[in-house]
């Protein structure tokens, strides 16, 4: 891997993702880092959100540096099972955007479907990672009262899939969903909403490609990197050939303390970014879920950098600062 070649068999991405790191202590040895108690994961709140780290986004991190932007945001810690008030298991209102099995509706013309539960890579952060998944549709069938709202409401022009991560579904499920979506007439996007191109790169097959330009809706990619170093080896390349298939990339970023809170570090994203001909979309605010208060930046210090980094970057590669707040029409800026 890393060189670029497209040597890799099909079902490769899928061992990769068999042969994820699913325990703590195995990050740490691999990173030649001593055994800590506070990485131990012995409380629940972490166990039921276990480890999993693919090797590939491994293979970006600085051994022998507990604090690796990268380890931080995949590494379990004790910190998780802190209760801390405002922090809650839902907080940017999922449940009340429920419109019909796996479809979420906040804002106008736009309909978000969790395609699947599943992601290559547990973000300690995550805002849905107690999002109750089990209720959410598995087989194709599942998915026909959402389809039929879709089909409806011609209100709906562009359709998100995001989960979990869409793109843990094979070629094959994603092909016949997309499908679907792109039966509708009045549907003119299909959105997908990935962090797979960053942490598991050879999931970019010339097949998925073939089946998002084969569409008659025009895709976008929305992928999520945090700090600059993600956007390296494997990563770069599999960004740069979406990219020049001629398919829009956008990136979400999350503002995480200890992570990505310096303008240094901000700016490197971008760059990074921007180098490769994905467009910085969002910079977003921690979104208060349960566990997550450790990453919190205070919105102060979020504008201050904010400033610092328009100063240094071209107006284009200058994401929007924004926060999700339950009944909004949409997400809200922060400047
Ligand atoms: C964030 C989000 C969107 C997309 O919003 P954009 O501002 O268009 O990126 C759409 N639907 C839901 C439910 C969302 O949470
Ligand atoms: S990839 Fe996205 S949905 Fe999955 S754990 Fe990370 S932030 Fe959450």
């Amino acid at each position: 891997m890393g060189n670029g070649s497209h040597t890799h068999t099909h079902d490769s991405w899928q061992r990769q993702l068999a042969e994820a790191i699913r325990a703590p202590q195995e990050l740490l040895d691999r990173l030649q880092l001593p055994a800590e108690s506070a990485a131990v994961p012995a409380a629940a709140a972490v166990q039921g959100f276990p480890t999993l780290v693919p090797h590939s986004f491994l293979e970006r991190m600085e051994r022998g540096n507990r604090n690796d932007p990268l380890l931080l945001q995949i590494l379990p810690v004790n910190a998780e099972a802190r209760q801390v008030s405002g922090f809650t298991t839902d907080p940017v209102g999922d449940s009340s955007a429920r419109a019909a099995a796996g479809m979420l509706q906040k804002y106008h013309g736009r309909a978000l479907l969790i395609a699947t539960r599943t992601c290559a890579v547990h973000c300690r952060y995550c805002f849905r990672r107690e999002y109750p998944f089990h209720d959410e549709p598995r087989r194709l069938s599942d998915w026909e009262p959402a389809l039929q709202k879709i089909r409806e409401d011609k209100s709906i022009t562009e359709i998100i899939l995001s989960g979990g991560d869409p793109l843990i579904l094979s070629d094959e499920r994603l092909r016949t969903l997309c499908s679907r979506i792109d039966d509708v007439d009045h549907v003119q996007r299909l959105r997908i909403h990935t962090r797979l191109p960053i942490v598991l790169p050879a999931r970019v097959t010339a097949e998925l490609l073939a089946l998002l330009k084969g569409l008659r809706s025009q895709p976008i990619v929305v992928v999520h990197a945090n700090h600059g170093n993600e956007i390296a080896a494997d990563c770069e390349t599999a960004l740069r050939t979406v990219v020049r298939e001629g398919i829009p990339v956008l990136n979400q970023a999350v503002l995480l303390r200890h992570v990505n809170d310096s303008a240094e570090a901000l700016e490197l994203l971008c760059r990074r970014l921007i180098g490769v001909g994905v467009m910085p979309y969002y910079l977003h605010q921690l979104d208060r879920v349960q566990g997550a208060a450790h990453f919190e930046v205070t919105d102060t210090r979020a504008r201050e950098l904010m400033n610092e980094i328009r100063n240094r970057l071209p107006g284009y590669a200058v994401p929007q600062l924004v926060r999700e707040t339950p009944g909004e029409s949409s997400k809200t800026p922060l400047h």
